[in-house]
This record gives structure tokens, C-alpha cells and sequence, in this order.
């Protein structure tokens, strides 16, 4: 480590930023959330250095550098485009017993800037000592996603409870040990889901009743959607939660790299069905959930694509809420959405499709559906769960007088890397998908704005070079070690 990461105070320091341009813009912007007093020193400033001088935010002074100008001020940030001037401003900052960022030059820089998290008042700041300034965006992004959004806010309340929590234990260990409990107990996952009520209550409850009155864990359910399969479809708050569960309650549908999120402590329940062994049944689902949930546990509940689309999530949260225990829903994107964009259906699209149904071929005890409302309700028909009644459908099509030239897809394993789009149409769609052995996952789409598909094809192709670019890298790896 050559240099001590240290939070400075800025608030109303001077601060002198050397350069006008758009890189001196960003510092001056940077040092501005300090709430620091910055002046910038050149001849001309850039469009938006100009209007942060026209509101009175950053002062001008529009002349050429010279070492007089330094004395009054506390920081310094070299930002022109002259390498030598910014070395020049460092040489007589260090003379001067001043601290000198210069943009681009780490070691004519007594500090750097790293790259930073702002979750204010938690900051996390990444530095590489000017190595990889590339890799410390990517850390920051990926710690970006792993930190609960809500931390800030986590850590306000603890700021404002401090006095509080002072008062009531006396001795150092006793606080640490409060503290302990708050951020890996009930009141911190209460402040992190936004339940700002419960939060207090649970407060009061640890600060005025006996340690047996206490909740010592708080169990709670997430029934979060997972996405169609490429993981990166994942939100960040799916992520997040699938990284803090006890239990993963996951689908058959669900991936192995999503479940990669999870702690390496945490348990995996697949409820989905697995070889030899039985699926398990919903009311055997609900009933594992409210008693996982009232063990105290955080029960990640995953299910493929979105909870709430075919996904009998609301079954789930029913059984929750009849039991009077805590859940959130977390959504994601469902199969038709996701499956059409990886294959180039726009399921909506000028002049061709003003509306989308998402339907499934077979309701549940092998019911079908109401097919002439079902056709009758938009452009773009989206099925779930067709992949086995094929015929069926087309029947159904034809007998309600869908033109037999009407463009039909198949969108198997969608997202994935084996993902195969089948165009066809109503009248040969049988045909297509038996001579291409069509099974499921599948989505079948139904409609004019299909057709499109044919020019907006992308992730197919990309996915073969991503293979082809693993096995060139697979022969790189065997040359270097021959
Ligand atoms: N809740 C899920 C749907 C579950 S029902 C969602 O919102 O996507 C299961 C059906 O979803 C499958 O029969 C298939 O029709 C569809 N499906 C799920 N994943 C898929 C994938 N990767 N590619 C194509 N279809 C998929």
C-alpha cells in the first residue's frame, strides 16, 4: 500500500481545480458533493464549467497558471491537457505543502481519486494505485450490485439512534455487542425492505423490554423472480436477496449460475421435479415456506422467469399472509418478454402489433383455454406451456379462422445458450416443430410482428461465436502450457 485511503472534510475548503475543460469539470463536480468552496483556474471553460460559475456554484478565475495563484488554496487537482503543466502544478504544490491530484498521473499525484460507491453516508472507495483504473470501475459496478440499496438510509437511523443506544447501555461492550445484534438482526432487515414503522417498533421493543421480549431473528420470505435463464437477466435486488437468504427455495427453471449468488452456507431446497424424485406439491410448498419462515429463517423463494406470470407466486404470498408472516416480491423477467427480445419479436410494434396477450395453451387440471376470447384479445399471442399440445393449438387456430399463413415461433430455452428460435407458420406449424423435435421450455409466439423476427435475430449467432471464443480460448490455454 502506498497510500493511506482516508476520508478528507472538504465542506468549505478552497479548493483549485487547474484547467477548463471537461475532464476539470468532472473534478470540479466531484469536489463540489463535498460541498467544498472550488475555483477554476484557466483562460476558457467548457459549456457546463460555465454554468455551475453562472449559478454562483464554482468561481472563475480566467487566467494562465502560475505558481502565485496556489497559496490561498488547500487542494489542488491538475486538470489540463498539457502533461506538463499538470506536473508543474504538482512540483509547486509540493513545494508549498499542498495535496495535488493530477488527472492521468499517479506519480506526480499526492493523492488519487478512486473510484467510488456513494451510498451516503456509506461510501466504499476502490483505488488500484494507478494500475488498473478499468478495474476499479468494474469492482465498483459489481460492488454497486452486491450493497442493499437502502444501506444509506440503514445507516442514517443507526447515526440517529446512537444517543439513544448510549443511554441505555453503559458500558462499550454492551453497545458493540447491540450493535452486533441491529445489523444482523431484525431491525436492520426491516430498514433494508423500506419498513420504516417496524423498524422503530422492533427499536423499541430491543431498548425498553427485557431480553426475553426480544425477536432474536427475524424469519421472512422473498418470492423472487429469477429470469428466464441468462443470468444476467437477474435485478439487482434479486441478486442481493439471494445473497443474504438461510434457505433457497428454488424451481426447476431456475439456473445453476443464479443459484451461484447464494452463500456457500446457505441451504438449497429444489422443489421442482428431479430424476426419480417426485416434484413436490404446492400445498407441500406453501407449508415448507411458513415453517421455514417461522423457524426464523430468510427464505429465498426462486422461481423462473416472474412470480406473478404463471408462476402461482400469489399462491405463496397467500399462505404468507394467511400465517401473518413478512414477504416481499421481487419480479422478474418473465419468459415471453425475455425469449422475445433474444429472438427478435417485438411483441408490440407500429402499424403490425398494438397489444400482447400472454396466455398458456393448457390451464391447470388439463383445461383449455377459451380459445376464440384468447384470439380475439390481441396482435401478439405469447404462449407458456405449449411445447406439448402443438396440434392442438393449431387446431384450435384454424378452427377459429387465423389465417394459416399467420407467422408462429418457437423460442426454446430461451436466454440460453441453447436457445433455438423455429419460424414458421399456423399451417405448417406442426410440421416445423416435429422435425425440429420441439420441446419444452418453449414460448410459442403467434402473430404478425413475428415475421420481424427474420432480420432481428442477434443472440443465436452471438451465442455460437461466445462458444466458438471459449474453445479458441480452451486452445490458447492448452498452447501456453504445452
Ligand atoms: N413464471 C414463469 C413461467 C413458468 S411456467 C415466467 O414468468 O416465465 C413454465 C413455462 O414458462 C414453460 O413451459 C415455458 O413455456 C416458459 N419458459 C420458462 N423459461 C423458458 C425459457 N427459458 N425459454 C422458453 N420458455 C420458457
Amino acid at each position: 500500500m502506498d497510500r493511506l485511503p482516508i476520508f478528507l472534510r472538504l465542506t468549505d475548503k478552497a479548493c483549485l481545480v487547474v484547467g477548463g475543460g471537461i475532464v476539470a469539470e468532472r473534478k470540479a463536480r466531484l469536489l463540489q458533493r463535498t460541498g467544498a468552496s472550488i475555483t477554476v483556474l484557466a483562460p476558457t471553460v467548457s459549456t457546463g464549467l460555465q454554468t455551475l460559475v453562472d449559478q454562483g456554484q464554482v468561481k472563475h478565475r480566467p487566467h494562465q497558471y502560475n505558481s502565485l495563484f496556489i497559496k490561498e488554496f488547500y487542494l489542488l487537482v491538475a486538470a489540463t491537457d498539457d502533461a506538463t503543466l499538470n506536473r508543474l502544478v504538482a512540483e509547486d504544490a509540493d513545494a508549498a505543502g499542498k495535496l495535488c491530484n493530477v488527472v492521468d498521473d499517479n506519480d506526480a499525484s499526492s493523492f488519487i481519486l478512486p473510484a467510488i460507491v456513494d451510498r451516503s453516508p456509506v461510501i466504499v472507495a476502490i483505488g488500484t494505485e494507478g494500475n488498473a483504473p478499468v478495474l476499479a470501475q468494474q469492482l465498483k459496478a459489481q460492488i454497486e450490485a452486491w450493497i442493499p440499496e437502502r444501506v444509506g438510509a440503514l445507516a442514517k437511523q443507526a447515526g440517529r439512534w446512537r444517543s439513544l443506544v448510549k443511554k441505555r447501555f453503559d458500558t462499550l461492550r454492551e453497545r458493540r455487542r447491540f450493535w452486533q445484534r441491529f445489523f444482523s438482526g431484525p431491525i436492520a432487515q426491516h430498514l433494508l425492505a423500506g419498513r420504516q414503522a417496524a423498524a422503530e417498533k422492533a427499536m423499541r421493543a430491543e431498548l425498553v423490554c427485557d431480553a426475553t421480549a426480544r425477536t432474536e431473528s427475524l424469519g421472512e420470505a422473498w418470492i423472487v423472480g429469477a429470469g428466464p435463464g441468462d443470468p444476467g437477466l437477474l435485478t439487482l435486488r434479486a441478486q442481493q436477496l439471494i445473497s443474504r437468504a438461510d434457505v433457497l427455495l428454488y424451481d426447476r427453471l431456475v439456473s445453476k449460475p443464479v443459484l451461484d449468488y447464494a452463500r456457500k452456507e446457505a441451504d438449497f431446497i429444489s422443489v421442482g421435479k428431479r430424476a426419480g424424485a417426485q416434484a413436490m406439491s404446492q400445498d407441500e410448498i406453501n407449508a415448507l415456506l411458513v415453517d421455514l419462515v417461522l423457524q426464523g429463517k430468510r427464505v429465498c423463494r426462486l422461481k423462473g422467469g416472474d412470480p406473478f406470470v404463471f408462476g402461482r407466486g400469489g399462491e405463496e404470498a397467500r399462505a404468507l399472509a394467511d400465517a401473518g408472516l413478512p414477504f416481499q416480491i421481487v419480479p422478474g423477467i418473465s419468459a415471453a418478454i425475455g425469449c422475445a427480445a433474444y429472438a427478435g419479436i417485438p411483441l408490440t410494434l407500429r402499424g403490425v402489433s398494438a397489444s400482447v396477450t400472454l396466455a398458456t395453451a393448457k390451464l391447470d387440471s388439463d383445461i383449455d383455454p377459451d380459445w376464440p376470447r384468447l384470439l380475439n384479445s390481441g396482435d401478439t399471442l405469447a404462449l407458456y406451456m405449449g411445447a406439448n399440445s402443438i396440434a392442438e393449438i393449431r387446431k384450435q387456430l384454424l378452427n377459429n379462422d387465423v389465417s394459416p399463413q399467420l407467422p408462429v415461433a418457437f423460442v426454446e430455452n430461451g436466454t440460453t445458450q441453447d436457445q433455438r428460435t423455429i419460424l414458421s407458420t399456423v399451417a405448417e406449424m406442426e410440421d416445423a416443430a416435429r422435425s425440429n423435435a420441439i420441446s419444452s421450455p418453449s414460448i410459442i409466439y403467434i402473430g404478425e410482428s413475428v415475421a420481424a423476427a427474420k432480420d432481428l435475430q442477434w443472440f443465436e449467432g452471438q451465442s455460437r461465436a461466445e462458444e466458438f471464443s471459449r474453445s479458441i480460448d480452451g486452445e490458447l490455454v492448452a498452447v501456453a502450457s504445452m
